[in-house]
């Protein structure tokens, strides 16, 4: 055995190549050690000959017969499928084999390799875990590499998302300035408009009471028309008034005990006179006692009578009924009319919110049930919309008025 060749062997770069002169020594044609790998517990190519072999499954039976019996032969490709010759297997230690293909040496003759083969192994095996050790370094620089790239991602998202947050800070608070505009506007332009509203309703009644005088059917047509078109115009002014005043927490409640029963028959009576197209059919209306602002339930109940007959243009009815239950008094209002669709249901009681299907027919703010939906709210009532199959039915509850409670609060 040439000892150069063996210390050929022992380096990396020329291991292969010096296996080969080794293998011809012995009349074979190559020499290949295994060794097992560590991390997978399986036998592979030592590190510096090719790692893939051709037809591993019968490499492998022939590595295991080799490793039971000590020593094995037979036939293996190598060093691709085409090339079948013969193998022969001796067992090393910790569980290696050497492989001579081309030949079938006996142990005796490969007796001096044998013995030094496992200083071979032992060098492989520390080659084998610096290489592990190696590819681990290498894949934790690419790691770390990534968590830096991860890491700084993170901190431009982070500088983003800052950003939009400011961004949207800052639309957020130029949203509360138009609206404080908004609503200012809305309070100078009402207030504004109430005082000429006033006068010219005042010049109405004077003229009507000279009109007493005139036989023109005409004039007194076109009167009527005047008087019902500033009638409108004052229900709109009081309207934006009124928001303004709940935006500003600035609406005030003159709270008395009184009759329900007295003030919804008194509002369907009111309301009936200007609208002679639809019958306002009272079903139940039994007498009860509620405290609150007699003139702001009046406008609740007057602003849902309107709408019921507003919105039900084909119909010729709206049936109206209160109970009482459980300490509260339930007026219901129930018109055959347009309706409001399902989905828009949880919106009807929003400032300027109008269901654009039918309301663009109307004339309205969309404000009227936002104010009611406040009054009722201010009285611990509750406001609200049933569906019905044809038509809209609005209810809204009222405590039942309770002397011995009222004097409890006092007391
Ligand atoms: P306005 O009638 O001035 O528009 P409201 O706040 O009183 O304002 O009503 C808001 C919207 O709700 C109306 O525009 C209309 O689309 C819808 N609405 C209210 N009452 C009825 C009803 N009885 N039937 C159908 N739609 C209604």
């Amino acid at each position: 055995m040439d000892l150069k060749v063996l210390a050929d062997i022992a380096k990396y770069e020329k291991r292969f190549d010096a296996a080969i002169k080794l293998a011809n020594s012995f009349k074979c044609s190559y020499f290949i050690p295994f060794i097992i790998d560590p991390e997978i517990g399986v036998l592979l190519p030592a590190p510096g000959f090719p790692q893939t072999i051709p037809n591993g499954d019968v490499w492998n039976s022939f590595l295991q017969s080799t490793l039971t019996k000590k020593y094995y032969s037979d036939r293996l490709p190598y060093p691709d499928l085409e090339n079948i010759q013969p193998a022969t297997g001796f067992a090393g230690p910790e569980g290696s084999v050497m492989v001579m293909l081309g030949g079938r040496p006996k142990p005796r003759e490969v007796a001096p390799l044998l013995d030094l083969f496992p200083l071979l192994v032992q060098l492989f095996t520390q080659e084998q875990a610096f290489k592990t050790a190696e590819v681990r370094v290498e894949l934790a620089d690419k790691s770390a590499a990534k968590a830096e790239k991860l890491a700084n991602t993170i901190d431009l998202m982070r500088l983003k998302l800052k950003e939009l947050l400011v961004r949207q800070k800052r639309d957020k608070n130029d949203i509360e300035v138009l609206m404080e505009k908004k609503d200012e506007f809305m309070n100078v332009a009402s207030h504004e408009l109430k005082t000429p509203i006033a006068s010219m309703k005042a010049y109405l009644q004077i003229l009507n009471t000279k009109l007493t005088s005139v036989n023109d059917e005409g004039i007194i047509d076109l009167f009527n028309r005047a008087n019902k078109q500033v009638d409108k115009i004052t229900v709109l002014v009081n309207e934006l008034l009124d928001v303004t005043k709940i935006q500003a927490g600035k609406m005030e409640y003159d709270s008395a005990v009184f009759d329900i029963s007295e003030l919804l028959q008194e509002v369907v009576t009111q309301v009936q006179v200007t609208a002679q197209s639809h019958h306002i059919n009272v079903e139940k209306n039994p007498s009860v006692l509620v405290e609150g602002d007699r003139h702001r339930l009046d406008q609740v109940i007057n602003n849902l009578l309107s709408n019921s007959i507003k919105y039900s243009p084909n119909a010729d009815k709206v049936i109206v009924c209160s109970t009482l239950a459980d300490d509260q008094v339930k007026v219901v209002i129930k018109d055959f009319g347009m309706g409001i669709p399902e989905d828009q249901h949880k919106l009807i009681f929003d400032r300027f919110f109008r269901v654009s299907e039918t309301s663009h027919r109307y004339s309205g703010l969309g404000l009227g049930l936002y104010i009611s939906a406040e009054i009722i709210k201010r009285h611990h009532g509750q406001i609200g919309l049933e569906s019905s199959e044809k038509g809209s039915e609005f209810y809204f509850t009222l405590p039942v008025h309770r002397p011995d409670r009222a004097r409890d609060k006092k007391g």
